[in-house]
């Protein structure tokens, strides 16, 4: 009992885990059955419709026979003929005879679609003697009623012949019409509505078995998600506790060049110097990254003129420019607002002109900002080694460094431009590189222009 119920809860938590398990059921229990009503339905209609038909029509024949009966009863023998004919033309008729009245549960076979049996006894069996009696109550309508003998469907139907005088019943048509064919055709449809089924199940089948592959993956998929989720929180926290000392670092650097120093120990203290600021670089990134990834980077939009926190930007990188024969120049101008965070869009100008006094070696680096349409465009090009096609489509992907000569002395960690290229779509802009080997690269930021224009 204990286990059963153990089971029983096993199945309720593996059914809500699983949500896939309901659409399973729901394909191997609803659709065939949906299916199955469906065509029994509608072969139950046509056999309905069939048997309709087939009594209205025999209905008529027998109510115009019996008036026609009525008139010639005596002349049997144009009555044979008549018979012949109609039996002739109705292909599905086994039985059709003129009976004459009761004669102690017989009666005398005037007319047979079968010329053997004219003159003899029918002597009926319980089922036609009832018929041929129901008949004689109600001479005005044909009364029919269906058999099976053999395993093949009849309709027996009987129409009183009444006198040319009275209403009183003279004699009897009956007919027998074999429904052997429109079963045979039902019957086939049934076979194939069933053989459709039977393929519809092989298919349902099918898909299960692809369907159970898709539940191993959504679970991995999960699973992967998890793991995924917890390395990002594991980096992000490494990168806050890296941080703290770091910071200790940077203050005693601080400090300890305000004393007096040897020319080897202050050379020492700015290889510390400028190692600790890449590292905060570098960590800067990294956290940068979880934040984008989990959403949690927040951007304070507002509408301002750019121009001014460009320039800031290029200012701060005169020196390193200068310190590598670099000619970095800012063609300023007013610009119309867009709606920015202006720290992040800082960030993305430092990431974009650092890449390219970075990867310059020698040359110039310049930067022009319009409105071109209903953009401000900012251009940042360079003469430094360029792109190739192929690694300009992957530019914008975490962690991807090019990798030639002129890359590898040059550090970095191949998240500047994924994160460059996150901001820029979370305030609406768009960016785009353009290079040639050899020759230099151009990265073109454009954002929206704000409706209130200056
Ligand atoms: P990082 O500079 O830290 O390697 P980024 O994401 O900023 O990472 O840049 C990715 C790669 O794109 C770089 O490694 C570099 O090879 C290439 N790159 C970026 N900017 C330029 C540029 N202006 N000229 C040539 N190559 C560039």
């Amino acid at each position: 009992m204990d286990t059963f119920f153990n089971i029983l809860t096993r199945g309720v938590h593996f059914v809500r885990n699983n949500p896939q398990i309901i659409y399973t059921i729901f394909l191997v229990i609803v659709i065939p059955l949906a299916f199955f009503l469906t065509s029994e339905q509608f072969l139950r209609v046509a056999r309905e419709d069939q048997n309709r038909l087939e009594r209205s029509r025999i209905g008529v024949l027998q109510d115009v026979f019996a008036l026609f009966a009525k008139w010639n009863l005596d002349d049997t023998k144009f009555l044979h003929d008549r018979v012949r004919v109609v039996a002739h033309e109705t292909d599905t008729m086994t039985n059709f005879q003129v009976l004459g009245t009761e004669d102690g549960e017989s009666f005398p076979i005037l007319v047979s679609m079968n010329g053997e049996e004219e003159g003899t006894m029918l002597t009926p069996d319980p089922h036609t003697l009832s018929l041929l009696r129901t008949a004689m109550a109600h001479p005005a309508q044909s009364v029919s009623s269906e058999v099976f003998n053999g395993g093949v469907r009849y309709w027996r139907s009987a129409r009183a012949i009444t006198a040319t005088t009275s209403n009183t019943a003279v004699g009897y048509v009956f007919t027998e019409l074999s429904m052997a064919q429109g079963d045979y055709v039902a019957r086939r449809n049934i076979f194939d509505a069933y053989m459709t089924l039977l393929l519809i199940i092989l298919l349902i089948i099918l898909l299960l078995i692809r369907q159970a592959r898709i539940i191993d993956y959504a679970t991995l998929y999960q699973r992967l998600k998890d793991i995924d989720s917890m390395k990002d929180d594991f980096v992000s926290m490494a990168a806050h506790e890296l941080r703290s000392p770091l910071t200790t670092i940077r203050g005693y650097i601080d400090m300890i060049r305000s004393e007096k120093l040897s020319k080897k120990a202050e050379e020492y203290l700015k290889d510390i110097d400028s190692s600790a600021l890449r590292l905060n670089l570098m960590i800067g990134d990294i956290l940068d990254v979880a934040k984008l990834q989990a959403g949690r980077m927040s951007f304070n939009l507002q509408s301002v003129d750019v121009s001014e926190d460009i320039a800031a930007v290029i200012d701060s990188f005169q020196k390193l420019a200068k310190d590598k024969g670099l000619l970095l120049s800012f063609d300023r101008r007013t610009l119309p607002l867009i709606a920015v965070d202006t720290d992040r869009f800082r960030q993305i100008m430092i990431n974009l002109v650092g890449n390219a006094v970075k990867y310059t070696s020698k040359g110039e680096v310049h930067v022009t900002a319009e409105a071109i349409r209903d953009d401000v465009t900012i251009r940042i090009s360079d003469t430094g080694a360029g792109i190739s096609a192929e690694d300009q489509g992957k530019l914008f992907q975490k962690f991807f460094r090019v990798r030639n000569e002129e890359t590898e002395r040059v550090t970095g960690t191949g998240l500047g431009l994924w994160i460059t290229n996150q901001m820029v779509k979370a305030m609406k802009g768009t960016i785009m590189v353009e290079s040639i080997r050899g020759k230099g690269t151009d990265f073109v930021v454009s954002f929206p222009v704000t409706e209130n224009k200056k």
